[in-house]
């Protein structure tokens, strides 16, 4: 092999290095914004089926008692064995902080909870969908009725004293009701004029 050669063997070689490169930045262009929502999609998808697990054990406690738990913490662990089903895994304190009035955070339960139990929501006792402590009844629209919720996918701050949307959020809140489905509201509606023909 002459030297002539090797040279054109090695020009020829930079040119596919930059194609290839070419080919890779146009790729990276494309996919890198997708990754956030891939990301998102895989979240919600998780915080679902958390918030499915946690619809049966609040029927299995229901059905045991007569009445919902005090807290949500307090099906673990007999009817929730697994504490990090209580995680949404968009919640980016991991349930661990001192509650507020919406979430109980680690108040109760080292591990920790993401998730708002509307039973306990003073809006909610306000506007009647669930009675005070400790029963809470059988909420105004029966199996339609809220009765976890998760904030992360619209709220990424937590405000120790937040005990209602603020005005402005938009986005989706994940709902689960209490026939044990998971659906979603805008969180942009107001809470007052809520009814389950609001569920997405
Ligand atoms: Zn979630």
């Amino acid at each position: 092999m002459g030297p002539r050669f090797r040279d054109r063997a090695i020009a020829f070689t930079l040119v596919e290095l930059l194609v290839v490169c070419a080919i890779l930045t146009t790729l990276l262009a494309v996919l890198l914004p997708v990754f956030p929502r891939v990301r998102a999609m895989g979240w919600r998808a998780a915080c679902i089926a958390n918030l499915r697990q946690v619809g049966i054990a609040l029927q299995l406690y229901r059905e045991d008692y007569g009445e919902l738990p005090p807290l949500l913490s307090s099906i673990v662990p007999t009817y929730l064995t697994a504490s990090p089903l209580l995680i949404c895994p968009a919640d980016p304190y991991a349930g661990q902080f001192a509650g507020n009035a919406r979430v109980e955070g680690n108040t109760y339960l080292p591990s920790g909870v993401s998730y708002c139990y509307v039973p306990r929501w003073r809006v909610a006792q306000e506007l009647g969908w669930w009675d005070p402590f400790p029963h809470f009844g059988p909420g105004k629209w029966g199996d339609l009725t809220p009765v976890v919720e998760c904030p992360w996918h619209w709220a990424r701050r937590f405000r120790p004293h937040q005990d209602h949307n603020d005005p402005g959020s938009r986005g989706w809140q994940l709902v689960l009701m209490m026939a044990g489905s998971v659906r979603k509201i805008r969180v942009e509606d107001p809470i007052e004029t809520f009814t389950p023909d609001r569920y997405r």
